[in-house]
């Protein structure tokens, strides 16, 4: 990571403070995984959402509030056209410490060596499973060997680092676990774990009863693997542990077993160009009006960043056993 450039500006009501941001540059994507987005989905029409130009500039008041760190996801980050380009420039931002990306690897096996000279230092990459049949039956659209693919370049390409993200769910792919910490161990790759979380309406299937815990996880882990936990904390929701002996970090993401609100320090910006104070409830700011009423106005774009941090809530709300409180899907969030 390059060192610290920029005081940190971004400050909310109960003294956190925001350095990260995570940016979905499209809402759109290849696959249509069963917990993010349902069968049909109809996306947002062109003119709703930022264009390359809005975002860099946006990317860029970020790094002058003092925002060291930029993730660009999705939907599927690369396959919005001029998405390399768009990271290009982001990278080279002269205050930006580190520029990361979550993707699920689709499009990796060709874009791997252009992302690291762009200066993406890590990557996440969705893997939720090694089986074909069920990798299809989960993004329904996609295909494991393209994914497989994908990672091999990734790491071939030498980012810095490179995290599995697997969402597990009660008898789809829970029993998978063991497989998938063995992976990332054979790969010399790190891996995380997540929680689903109620965010969109989706057809698939019922989330209180496909919910499979962190705890669950871990019990499981340990009949296989001697875990040790890292006290290392970081500002981010995980919880980190490794085999004892090896490198790979495992992580888990717990929103409902385990609440990380309190160290929060990052906002989302969707694809409609809304400031997103917290993932898991609706306070906003439309960044877009702004920008649209008053173009190139980098004064008046960072004013109105130092003023969102009034509205950034305590804590997320999620409740399995209720309707979704939040109905944006994942795609458009910045997940
Ligand atoms: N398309 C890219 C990908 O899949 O990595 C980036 C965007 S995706 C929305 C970012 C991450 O959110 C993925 O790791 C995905 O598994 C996770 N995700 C999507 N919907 C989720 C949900 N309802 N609960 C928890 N994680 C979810
Ligand atoms: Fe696409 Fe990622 Fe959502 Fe899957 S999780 S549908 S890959 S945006």
């Amino acid at each position: 990571m390059r060192h610290p450039k920029q005081a940190k500006q971004l400050v909310d009501r109960f003294g956190r403070t925001v350095d990260y941001v995570r940016i979905s540059i499209t809402d759109r994507c290849d696959f249509r995984c069963v917990y993010c987005m349902s069968e049909e989905m109809t996306f947002l029409p062109r003119e709703q959402i930022l264009s390359l130009e809005e975002i860099y500039l946006l990317a860029k008041c970020f790094t002058e509030l003092g925002v060291g760190k930029i993730r660009i996801t999705g939907g599927e980050p690369l396959i919005r056209r001029g998405a390399i380009g768009l990271l290009q420039k982001i990278g080279a931002l002269p205050l930006l410490e580190e520029l990361v990306m979550t993707t699920n690897g689709s499009q990796l096996a060709t874009t791997a060596t252009q992302l690291r000279q762009a200066q993406v230092a890590r990557l996440n990459i969705s893997l939720d499973t090694l089986d074909a049949d069920k990798f299809k039956e989960l993004t329904r659209t996609g295909n494991l060997e393209t994914v497989l693919q994908g990672i091999e370049a990734a790491i071939a390409a030498g980012f810095k680092g490179i995290k599995i993200n697997a969402v597990i769910l009660k008898n789809r792919n829970h029993h998978e676990v063991t497989d998938l910490v063995q992976f990332a161990l054979n790969s010399g790759i790190d891996i995380s774990f997540i929680e689903e979380m109620p965010l969109g309406i989706i057809s698939s299937h019922d989330r209180a009863e496909a919910y499979y815990s962190s705890d669950q996880i871990r019990a499981d882990l340990a009949k296989h693997f001697h875990l040790e936990h890292i006290s290392e904390t970081t500002a981010g929701p995980s919880d980190y542990y490794r085999v004892q002996g090896r490198q790979t970090k495992i992580g888990f993401i717990s929103p409902h077993s385990h609440n990380f609100c309190s160290t929060c320090n990052r906002v989302r910006l969707t694809t409609e160009g809304r400031l997103l104070l917290c993932l898991g409830n609706e306070h906003s700011v439309d960044l877009k009006a702004v920008m649209r009423a008053h173009p190139n106005d980098s004064d008046l774009i960072k004013q109105t960043l130092i003023d969102a941090m009034e509205i950034k809530p305590e804590k997320h709300e999620f409740d399995l056993s209720e309707q979704p409180i939040i109905m944006r899907h994942m795609n458009t969030t910045g997940g």
